[in-house]
């Protein structure tokens, strides 16, 4: 058998023994899984349902229009295109379809926990465009819509970007959208993180605000990982002539094509098949009993990390995330990462806003709940979470506590299923 097959079983022991903290990663149906890895991974299918560059497509094309079908069902929106391989490839999909190269656009600052696709220097977003920022204050961690305003009547950005991968509060996209419509900006909502939270009205909504929106499916969403784009009600009719060409086209028309042929080439149809089985898991009740239970586990781990004295950044989480500012336990996001990975607890060291370390070093971790309440995890588990990630920190070097807590580690994960529903 080949080794790889070894790799694999040997990675299914490691998720099944650990705490994964890692607040985009989540653990997939069953059903997801057997999608994924199936015969339509074979078929090429360029082009849209009934519109294709190859022959025997009808499957696939029910494949597709299922899944597109459930996706707006799921978010109750008019447009959907679920063929992006990635929230990168989604993101650029939407760079392409609104914006010239050189032209202007504002994210959140990768320091203050935007993505790296809104406007990172190592980023095609900041290598082809110029980027502006804004943040979060300094003394409540909270983003300042007031200084976003201020940024935007100065720079006038040609698009705004609502998004984050390590913000742990709501967005207001209304106040967003009044300072994209004082600049004329897109206001574009990349809800990759907070999707499923969003899918059960548990966040605010962004699809009335936003001309666009796009998602991962892999992180609170807990699908397959790939991208996916959507647009709300009207934006077709209101923003459909906007092109950067300066050409005549509906939006869905202008976004379809910058997926594809403008990005990507043939669709990953099983993928996109192991998307539609995850919309219909989280159109079904039960879903939503699920992203509550994400929510009050972040809220009790939030809680319970302070009750240790960590710091959180922003004092708490609203969404399945936290950052965690480590400054005051004098230790740093790089070691402190490596020492739970020890413990079978795995996370990922984060930079704090104004942090002063670098992104290799870091004074922060995050730390979510969307994988472990998969797992069955509730939130009378996150105080042992907390105590567990305490006692490595406070014991950094320590290889015989981190030894025990590993133990403890194991015996709480004991006998859950990977694939738990
Ligand atoms: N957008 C945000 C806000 C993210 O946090 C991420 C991933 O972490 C992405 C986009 C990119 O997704 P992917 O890793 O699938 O390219």
């Amino acid at each position: 058998m080949d080794i790889i097959f070894d790799l694999i079983e040997k990675e299914r022991q490691r998720q099944a023994h650990g705490l994964e903290l890692i607040a985009s990663e989540n653990f997939v149906s069953e059903n997801v899984m057997k999608a994924m890895g199936s015969v339509l991974t074979n078929k090429y299918a360029e082009g849209y349902p009934g519109k294709r560059y190859y022959g025997g497509c009808e499957v696939v094309d029910e494949v597709e229009t299922l899944a597109i079908n459930r996706a707006k069902e799921l978010f109750g929106v008019d447009y959907v295109n679920v063929q992006p391989h990635s929230g990168s490839q989604a993101n650029a999909a939407v760079y392409l379809a609104v914006l010239k190269a050189g032209d202007k656009i504002m994210g959140m600052d990768l320091s203050m926990g935007g993505h790296l696709t809104h406007g990172s220097g190592v980023n095609f977003s900041g290598i082809q465009y110029q980027v502006v920022s804004y943040g979060v204050e300094k003394e409540t961690g909270l983003i300042d819509y007031n200084q976003m305003r201020e940024v935007a009547l100065r720079e006038r950005p040609k698009m705004l970007i609502a998004g984050f991968s390590a913000y742990s509060r709501d967005l207001d996209y209304a106040k967003f959208r009044e300072i994209a419509d004082e600049v004329d900006a897109t206001l574009w909502a990349d809800i990759a993180h907070p999707a499923g939270l969003v899918a059960k009205g548990l966040l605010n909504s962004p699809f009335e605000h936003c001309h666009v929106v796009t998602t991962t499916t892999h992180k609170t969403l807990r699908g397959p990982r790939g991208g996916m784009i959507m647009m709300g009600k009207d934006f077709e009719n209101t923003y459909g002539h906007k092109t950067p060409k300066g050409e005549t086209k509906m939006m869905s028309q202008v976004l379809d094509g910058a997926v594809f042929p403008g990005i990507q080439g043939g669709p990953l149809e099983h993928v996109i098949a192991g998307k539609a089985v995850a919309f219909a898991e989280a159109i079904d009740g039960q879903f939503e009993t699920y992203a509550k239970q994400v929510r009050s586990n972040a809220q009790a781990l939030s809680k319970a990390m302070i009750d240790r004295g960590f710091d959180i950044v922003s004092g708490g989480t609203d969404n399945h995330l936290m950052l965690v500012d480590l400054r005051n336990k004098n230790v740093n996001g790089k070691e402190t990462e490596k020492a739970l990975v020890l413990a079978d607890i795995t996370c990922n060291k984060n930079m704090v806003p104004f942090d002063d370390k670098s992104p290799f070093t870091t004074s922060g971790i995050r730390l979510g709940t969307a994988a472990i309440t998969t797992r069955g995890l509730k939130e009378n588990d996150m105080d042992t979470i907390a105590g567990l990630i305490s006692e490595v920190v406070d014991n950094i070097k320590n290889e015989e506590v981190i030894g025990s807590v590993r133990k403890k580690v194991n015996e709480l994960m004991e006998g859950r299923a990977l694939f738990n529903y």
